[in-house]
């Protein structure tokens, strides 16, 4: 039986270490950190997230401000809201909900966010800093994926990881940091995508395997090596038979569990530990932890 990795009880400890956090910065400071989140428009899904961050922010005690636009909201109004942030010092993170509207341009967005301020690690310069080893503000997920692997022991030193995915948000983010040659990483890391020929040839080499492909359960026993530790990124809504809905990963959990040393659930995996992970942004954009490195 694989050990299961809860990511619930990992970020819950998180959640604890930061509201102590922020109860001393408040002391030294007389006010609260600040997270301001930019939505525009009416997605369901970044609604329901963004409230998810602004009440884990209630939680620790960040104040956090929920800024709506509406879907026709222009690229200017969205760029000017973000230059008001960047100037306000109350605000200490700045997170622009995605995906935005077709209309807008993510990247031009992104790149507007004072990178002091960039709790979602998105900007170019904070990517940048990842990809050469310098202190920056690394993305929830990624570094949510560090932090429980950490918490449970598991050390990538000396393994070889395998990440399937390679987006700028997850795959080549963690790739980076488990390659890094510093506590948490100096892992070999092999980065597989649609381009890989044979994904099981190299994913069953793997020590530790993270899926993040965004495919409902194709990793299956195929795929993993006996004794591997099984991270899954995913979160797939599928529907079922009687009409209904669940939520998935991208491993096939009943399959590979029994082969797995560890391995972690969906939900209740790496999910909670990406909204831990943003309090930990928010702290060090309080602090103005990177912030000489910005300027
Ligand atoms: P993207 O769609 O941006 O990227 C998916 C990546 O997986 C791409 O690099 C793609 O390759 C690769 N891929 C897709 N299909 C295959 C395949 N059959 N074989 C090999 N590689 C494949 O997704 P994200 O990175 O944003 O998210 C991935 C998953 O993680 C999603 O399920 C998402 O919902 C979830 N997620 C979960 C979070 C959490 O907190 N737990 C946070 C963020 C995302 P290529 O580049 O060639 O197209």
């Amino acid at each position: 039986m694989a050990q299961i990795i809860s990511g619930n009880i990992i970020a819950r400890t998180i959640r604890q270490e930061v509201q102590s956090d922020v109860a001393t910065y408040r002391k030294g400071k007389g006010r609260n950190p600040g997270l301001n989140l930019l939505l525009v428009g009416d997605n369901p899904a970044s609604e329901l997230y963004v409230k998810f961050k602004a009440k884990d922010c209630a939680e620790v005690g960040i104040t956090s401000v929920i800024q709506r636009l509406p879907v026709t909201a222009s690229q200017a109004e969205v760029l000017r809201c973000i230059e008001e942030w960047n100037a306000n010092p109350d605000v200490h993170g700045i997170l622009v909900q995605l995906p935005l509207p077709r209309h807008i341009n993510e990247h031009v967005v992104l790149r507007h966010i004072d990178p002091a301020k960039d709790v979602d690690g998105f900007h170019p310069e904070n990517a940048g800093k990842l990809l050469i080893g310098l202190p920056g503000f690394i993305p929830c997920t990624p570094a949510g994926v560090v932090e429980m692997l950490h918490r449970s022991g598991i050390n990538p030193a000396g393994k070889h990881v395998a990440v399937v995915g390679r987006s700028n948000i997850v795959g080549k983010p963690l790739a980076m940091l488990l390659a890094q040659k510093r506590k948490g990483g100096n892992a070999t890391v092999t980065m597989c995508h649609t381009g890989t020929s044979d994904l099981a040839h190299h994913t069953l080499r793997a020590d530790i395997l993270v899926a993040a492909a965004g495919v409902p359960e194709m990793i299956t026993n195929q795929h993993v090596q006996p004794g591997a530790v099984v991270i899954d990124v995913g979160i797939n809504r599928v529907q079922m038979h009687d009409g209904g809905s669940k939520v998935v990963g991208d491993v096939h959990f009943a399959s590979v569990e029994p082969l797995a040393s560890a391995i972690t659930p969906v939900p209740g995996g790496v999910g909670p530990m990406t909204r831990a992970m943003l309090l930990v942004n928010t702290m060090f954009a309080a602090k103005g932890t990177f912030l000489s490195e910005s300027r």
